[in-house]
């Protein structure tokens, strides 16, 4: 079973897929870098797919036990965005408990950034306040 602890003692799953309670975080400019990556993978393999190379091009990205005979050209496509997408970012996870929420150095890291959910305040700001804000 997979999950994670908070430090409020409470274990949230994460063996669902998709999570309410993970996700991914990326900054604009990884974003980019990541749409950047499955464009260019995906148009090298509609190349190959063309002459007639796809089966080698494959080889060379992907490694066995990947399906190089019988994967469709959509599936690929698909691998190709899955791939690219994970290239940059962070996952991020938040306690279903406290709302706590966990933020990954990147991916792969055991290293993780805490935030508590701030308690409220027991004089809201006023508006002209709130105001102010959004004008800096
Ligand atoms: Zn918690």
């Amino acid at each position: 079973m997979s999950g994670f602890y908070c430090k409020c003692g409470h274990r949230t799953s994460t063996t669902v897929y998709p999570s309410k309670f993970e996700g991914d975080l990326k900054w604009q400019t990884e974003s980019e870098f990541c749409s950047d990556e499955a464009y260019k993978l995906i148009e090298e393999y509609l190349n190959a797919l063309q002459s007639g190379d796809d089966k080698t091009w494959l080889k060379k990205v992907f490694s066995p036990p990947y399906p190089f005979e019988t994967i469709t050209p959509i599936q690929v496509i698909q691998d190709l965005y899955s791939r690219a997408e994970g290239m940059k970012g962070r996952l991020i996870r938040q306690c279903e408990n406290c709302q706590c929420i966990y933020i990954q150095e990147e991916y792969g890291s055991d290293k993780w950034t805490t935030y508590e959910k701030e308690e409220e305040l027991d004089q809201p700001y006023s508006r002209n306040q709130f105001q102010r804000y959004l004008d800096d």
